[in-house]
């Protein structure tokens, strides 16, 4: 976990402790701690945080401790979650807008389009189930005048799909500088997202990390 964490800032989608990531363990999840530079962190910093929401050990997690802990309660299919402010991610978060299907590769997270939740202050409840409603049949979303996250199968591919949607984020940034980009319609979006059920699949995400991110 930390290797992936110092990884997150080394790749760019994350600046500074703004960013958490957390693993789901049998009886909770272990969570990255609240406001400490990674490269300074040991294992005994990670936070493991229970069923209930009760947090063990010497450090405060992460202060959105309560949005993985949602999603892990809530979806099966979130064995590692990431959280981060990458740069076009968050500008269009900030512009409070979804990115639309003007690029076939926006199935990656799951859908026709990646939501953005509502706004809500960081660490709150309200924020959580913002956040759970936009996560519906998605694997990502962005979080308005916030950020962005993802969860997934584990930690690498948690990260790969965080990259691909900050490079999503900002090739649309592109597009809207210099135009209006052609959206493709739910019947092509549909036909993507059959085949990347279908082929390629590398435990659920249609591409496979990239190989400087394999760190675990
Ligand atoms: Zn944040």
């Amino acid at each position: 976990m930390i290797e992936m964490a110092i990884e997150m800032n080394r790749c760019g989608i994350n600046q500074g402790t703004s960013g958490n990531l957390s693993v789901r363990q049998e009886s909770g999840m272990l969570i990255t701690p609240s406001g400490m530079t990674y490269s300074t962190l040991a294992p005994d910093d990670i936070v493991f945080v229970d069923g209930n929401g009760e947090h063990h050990g010497p450090r405060k997690p992460s202060s959105e401790w309560r949005i993985h802990h949602d999603i892990y309660q809530a979806r099966a299919d979130a064995a590692a979650i990431l959280h981060a402010h990458p740069t076009d991610c968050a500008a269009l978060a900030c512009l409070n807008e979804p990115i639309p299907a003007f690029h076939y590769m926006v199935a990656v997270a799951g859908g026709r389009n990646i939501r953005c939740a509502p706004y809500a202050t960081f660490g709150t409840q309200a924020l959580s189930n913002n956040v759970l409603d936009a996560l519906q049949d998605r694997k990502a979303c962005l979080m308005a005048n916030h950020g962005l996250i993802c969860l997934a199968g584990n930690l690498d591919q948690a990260l790969a799909l965080a990259i691909e949607v900050e490079q999503l984020a900002q090739t649309y940034v592109h597009c809207l500088s210099v135009g209006s980009p052609v959206i493709l319609d739910d019947e092509e979006m549909d036909r993507v997202l059959l085949k990347f059920k279908s082929y390629g699949v590398q435990d659920g995400y249609p591409i496979p990390p990239p190989p400087s991110i394999t760190l675990l």
